[in-house]
């Protein structure tokens, strides 16, 4: 049996982010229904906690799809010439078990991420949303502004802000040329974030950059930077003033420290969660329901996200002859 090996470039060519916001929603829909299933993910920490190694497996009954992703995640490679996220996804079907692709991970993290916070933008955000801050200038910072752009045509104003001012710098004057538009490098999160419709919180931080007093009245926010339990992005009051939409509510209660956080301190508890966003999708529940209100979507990424991303991008590099054939094991 022949694997696939699909690199990084094949990747992002293979998986454009309004086609991946669309294999997303379509991923959530289906754990919604309870044709997926997401363990807890197993990560094995360094000595420490210099890096980790993260195991992702998850099943999609629709596509007949089960996977692994294997992540090596190590924030000091941010500034080197290393992606803090390396790894492979493994695609397998369901019939016989057969591995049909090696997937780079690293690509597939920058474009399913944001195309997640797509679809929660798409379903959350306030009509004519058209003000955008992003916290951070890292990789996930870049896809998340051309996801946002993506999703939202009328977005007019951008501002960025991260820790270190020169990064902020250099991603707004690169980011401008790229997209044609006008980003605006701010000195603090405050100014970043300050009347913004839409706030995508992108950092490795693990102590707070946004404050819930700072939040406008309607704004929609997307909580991505935090994926553990011990770190988090948001202050309690931005957690407790906002109406709360998550990927999954299991992996939340569990590897959230932006949910946990507020959580230990008595201020919110597991009901603060309104739903998942498959549930709004499929019409069990409702997303904004006032241009008052906050929303907050938190993104801890699911491995669902991982797999449907794979079998799209298999589907699509069998289909146009992409990828290298290795030979592995079994009939051939
Ligand atoms: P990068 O290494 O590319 O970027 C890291 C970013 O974090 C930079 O903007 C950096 O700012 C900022 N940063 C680092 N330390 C601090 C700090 N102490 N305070 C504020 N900002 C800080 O990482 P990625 O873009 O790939 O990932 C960003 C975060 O998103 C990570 O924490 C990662 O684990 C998480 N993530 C979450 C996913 C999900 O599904 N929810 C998926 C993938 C990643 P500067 O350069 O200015 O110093």
């Amino acid at each position: 049996m022949d694997v696939l090996i699909i690199n990084q470039d094949e990747v992002a060519e293979l998986l454009p982010m309004g086609e991946c916001i669309d294999v997303m929603a379509e991923a959530l829909k289906t754990l919604g229904r309870g044709d997926g299933i997401v363990p807890l993910r197993p990560v094995m920490w360094l000595p420490e906690k210099v890096g980790a190694l993260g195991m992702m497996p998850g099943y999609l009954g629709d596509t007949q799809s089960m996977g692994v992703k294997v992540v090596a995640v190590f924030p000091g490679n941010h500034g080197t010439e290393y992606d803090s996220h390396i790894g492979t996804v493994m695609l397998f079907e369901t019939e016989h078990g057969q591995l049909l692709a090696l997937i780079d991970a690293s690509e597939i993290t920058a474009i399913r991420t944001p195309a997640t916070s797509g679809v929660a933008t798409r379903l959350l955000a306030r009509e004519g949303a058209s003000d955008l801050a992003i916290l951070g200038s890292g990789v996930q910072a870049r896809t998340h502004l051309e996801a946002m752009l993506s999703e939202r045509a009328e977005i007019k104003r951008v501002r960025a802000w991260s820790h270190t001012p020169a990064n902020c710098q250099q991603f707004a004057e690169r980011e401008s040329k790229k997209w044609g538009i006008t980003i605006e490098a701010m000195d603090s999160a405050q100014a970043a974030v300050e009347g913004a419709d839409i706030i995508c919180t992108t950092t490795s931080a693990r102590e707070p950059i946004l404050m819930g007093d700072w939040i406008a009245p309607g704004t929609h926010i997307n909580a991505v930077g935090s994926s553990v339990s011990f770190t988090r992005e948001l202050d309690t009051n931005a957690v407790v003033k906002s109406r709360l939409f998550v990927d999954r509510r299991e992996s939340t209660i569990n590897e959230a420290g932006d949910f946990l956080f507020p959580k230990k301190e008595g201020a919110i508890t597991d009901d603060h969660i309104v739903a998942e966003l498959g549930e709004i999708l499929l019409g069990e529940a409702t997303a904004r329901q006032s241009d008052d209100e906050i929303t907050l979507f938190k993104s801890l990424g699911i491995s669902v996200e991982d797999v449907a991303s794979a079998r799209h991008i298999y589907d699509k590099a069998v289909e146009r002859g992409k990828g290298t054939r290795v030979y592995l094991s079994g009939p051939r």
